[in-house]
């Protein structure tokens, strides 16, 4: 059994901060129908689970003025049952009653729903690899048993498909969410939330926020190298990766220093229609050679030696040892 922190904020504002407070992996509770299986199964390992059901502001329903709204925490049958939701809206109220059983309807939300993982089965059996569970291990379905799996809007890292019955029916009225994070409200249309179909660009990640390192040069840089909008820079790599893990914003990193945080589905890789590798060329310059102490030697030797073996490995040009 693993251990983990139960919270239990009573506002959306305290939620917030308990979430950016927190170290690790952090996973929000409503109704838990998909996240406690998951969490029983292996499949989540949360370090904290910050529990939402006390915050009265998501409950509400509004259906007078011009807009439908629908609080995080409604419960599906509430939408299901609802008079004027049925009577005005009946695509609405059928997604949710024709989905799942009354026992679970009356205990999800319907930020659940919008956010419940996927059903695939070796996404639920952590003995298979999966690409959704555990980025990079390969995805099962693709030449496994896959009947119900998806045909269109596929990749070749994953072929599952999206669960859930709600969404279709709010995309098909053209429906949006507000989000709530410690970057402020956003407005998502809910045809936006899942995938935005069709590979992610640079020029999609300019409209994102840029985490970068302090350049530690002689002649600093300052501001984003890729030219995104906004950008922070931190000091050390740890509150980079941190940050990231926190949603706050997107950075490229060195594999190995977060094999870690891909693996447990703390970091995600992109999906960038460029790629996500980043080449820099390093330059080793002496001074004066003959002035090098033997630790500056040795460590150019030990550089040298790493990089050739890297260029090797992936088949690039050797390098070219200058030994000025
Ligand atoms: C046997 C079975 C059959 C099912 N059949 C159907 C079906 O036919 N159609 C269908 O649509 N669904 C179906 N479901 C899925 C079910 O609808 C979802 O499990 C449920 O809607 C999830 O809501 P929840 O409140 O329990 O979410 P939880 O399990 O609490 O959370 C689900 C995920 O969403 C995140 N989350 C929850 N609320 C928020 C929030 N406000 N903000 C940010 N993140 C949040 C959680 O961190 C978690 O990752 C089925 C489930 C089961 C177990
Ligand atoms: S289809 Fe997706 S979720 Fe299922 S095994 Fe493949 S990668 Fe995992």
């Amino acid at each position: 059994m693993r251990s983990f922190r139960h919270l239990t904020p009573t506002t959306v504002e305290e939620a917030i901060h308990v979430l950016a407070a927190a170290p690790g992996k952090s996973k929000l509770l409503a109704g838990g129908t998909t996240l406690v299986d998951l969490m029983k199964l292996d499949v989540e390992q949360p370090d904290l689970v910050v529990d939402i059901t006390r915050i009265p502001q998501l409950r509400e329903i509004r259906t007078d003025g011009n807009a439908l709204v629908f609080g995080a925490l409604v419960h599906m049958s509430d939408v299901a049952d609802h008079p004027v939701i049925k009577r005005d809206y009946p695509v609405l109220s059928e997604s949710l009653w024709r989905g799942a059983s009354q026992q679970l309807r009356n205990m999800a939300t319907l930020g659940g729903n919008l956010l419940q993982r996927t059903r695939c089965a070796y996404f639920r059996d952590t003995q298979f690899p999966c690409n959704k569970r555990m980025p990079g291990s390969g995805c099962s379905a693709i030449g496994g048993v896959n009947r119900g799996h998806a045909l269109l809007g596929t990749s070749a890292e994953c072929i599952a498909t999206y669960p859930g019955d709600w969404a279709v029916a709010l995309i098909a009225m053209d429906a949006s969410i507000e989000t709530i994070s410690p970057r402020g409200k956003r407005t998502i249309r809910v045809a936006e939330l899942h995938r935005l179909g069709r590979e992610l660009t640079l020029q999609d990640l300019r409209k994102q926020r840029h985490l970068m390192i302090r350049d530690t040069g002689s002649q600093r840089r300052s501001g984003s190298w890729l030219g995104a909008e906004q950008s922070w820079t931190v000091s050390h790599k740890a509150t980079s990766i941190h940050a990231a893990g926190m949603g706050l914003g997107f950075a490229w990193f060195p594999d190995d220093m977060v094999r870690g945080e891909l693996q447990r589905g703390e970091l995600k890789p992109l999906p960038l229609r460029e790629g996500g590798e980043r080449w820099a060329d390093l330059y080793l310059v002496f001074a004066d050679r003959d002035y090098a102490g033997p630790g500056a030697l040795r460590l150019a030797e030990i550089i040298r030696e790493s990089v050739s073996h890297q260029c090797s490995k992936l088949g690039h040009e050797p390098l070219h040892a200058e030994s000025k």
